[in-house]
């Protein structure tokens, strides 16, 4: 789950590290209020989750009061195109007011959980405000990469190493240092799985501040942090994400054509790896999971169908703990109530499977049959179109 750059900002004050004053404006008039009280000068900033809003125009800089109400005017319900957003954009539905920061360097500094080393790893670079991919690929040297022992925590010793790495000096080195143990403890108490400062700034005062925050946490830790629930933010979620997750569905959305319904994560990436070995593209991962009910598959099989731009399924069901008789009235009661007006492919094997096949075969619905994985790959592309 991500948040917003306002509540991240939030989390970092809970935690004693460093960024300016902000507050998110309600209309004009509070955004004009809010820059006065900053002494007549703010950044104004459109909140939604997606990098890349300065150059996209959800950042700007309000030389007066007046000029504040007028860019939160003209920002609010705007729809921001990014490069990270897609060519449609996300709707702006959050305006936060900033208490401008007098810079004297960018820097870059994330902190992550690398799955190599299984450990918190801090990456930082001199080079902030770009996008960290690009300097690893053209300068790696410039980029601090620390992984940190579970067991000891960021000692002072790493913390001083990332600081130095980032050319800190001085008092600024000290205020580093500090940042970065603060930041640390947030990441850790929050079962954060991601935290990028970028830019992590010094300003003209020598302060080392978060001037932007992009903060993710881990789904799987969210049930023991209800504050951070609180701050979910369902309209930057794909629709049939969150409706999948009503029904406990492992679901994600993808930019293909084919929609997919299987059962195991495993299997699911197997599946989509074997349509585009064949040429198709899929719309999305979907794991139904080892023991879904009937209703769960149901509901399942109606997400991928409702979506647009699904021109094609493919059902790939190795029946374990799952029995392929569930699916497939799953199946046929989703397609009963919604009707199917694309190719559908259906591969069960395992439990129950004959049952299963008469269940289908039984209900009067167009059906395609794969005898194996690869046939109903090939089946359903071949429907489908090469992507
Ligand atoms: P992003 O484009 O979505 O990553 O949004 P950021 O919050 O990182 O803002 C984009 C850029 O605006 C930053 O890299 C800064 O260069 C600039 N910026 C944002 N806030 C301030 C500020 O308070 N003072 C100055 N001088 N520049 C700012
Ligand atoms: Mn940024």
């Amino acid at each position: 789950m991500n948040i917003h750059e306002y509540q991240a900002k939030e989390l970092l004050r809970q935690y004693k590290v460093a960024t300016p004053d902000g507050r998110v404006a309600h209309d004009a008039e509070e955004a004009r209020q809010i820059t006065k009280e900053y002494g007549g000068q703010s950044v104004v900033k459109a909140q939604i989750h997606a990098g890349g809003r300065g150059k996209g125009g959800g950042v700007k800089f309000a030389t007066d009061p007046d000029k504040a109400a007028e860019l939160f005017k003209a920002m609010l319900g705007m729809q921001l195109v990014t490069k990270q957003t897609g060519a449609e954009g996300r709707k702006v539905r959050t305006v936060f007011i900033s208490d401008p920061v007098d810079i004297e360097r960018e820097l870059y500094l994330a902190f992550l959980v690398d799955r190599g080393s299984s450990r918190v790893t801090i990456m930082a670079s001199t080079e902030g405000g770009m996008d960290i991919e690009e300097v690893a690929e053209k300068f790696p040297e410039k980029i601090t990469k620390i992984a940190i022992d579970p067991a000891l925590g960021l000692s002072g010793h790493q913390a001083r190493t990332v600081a130095f790495g980032l050319g800190l000096s001085g008092d600024a080195f000290k205020k580093g240092v500090t940042f970065l143990m603060n930041l640390y403890r947030l990441f850790v108490e929050k079962d954060c799985s991601m935290v990028e400062i970028n830019p992590l700034v010094v300003s003209k005062h020598g302060d080392v501040i978060a001037l932007d925050a992009k903060i993710g946490f881990d789904d799987n830790a969210l049930f023991r942090h209800p504050d951070v629930q609180a701050m979910r933010d369902l309209h930057e979620e794909a629709e049939e994400e969150v409706e999948a997750s009503k029904f406990g569905l492992n679901f994600i959305k993808l930019d293909g054509n084919i929609g997919c319904m299987v059962n195991g994560a495993g299997l699911a990436m197997g599946t989509m790896d074997i349509i585009k070995y064949h040429g198709g593209s899929p719309a999305n991962f979907l794991d139904v999971g080892g023991g879904a009910s009937e209703e769960a598959v149901k509901n399942a099989f109606r997400i991928i169908l409702q979506d647009p731009s699904v021109k094609g399924v493919l059902v790939n069901i190795f029946g374990g703990i799952m029995r392929c008789d569930i699916v497939a009235n799953g199946v046929v009661n989703a397609a009963k109530e919604i009707g199917i007006k694309v190719p559908v492919v259906v591969r069960l094997e395992g439990t129950n499977v004959e049952e299963g096949k008469k269940i289908l075969s039984e209900s009067g619905l167009n059906l395609g049959v794969g005898q194996n994985l690869k046939d109903a790959a090939e089946k359903i592309v071949a429907a489908v179109g090469k992507a």
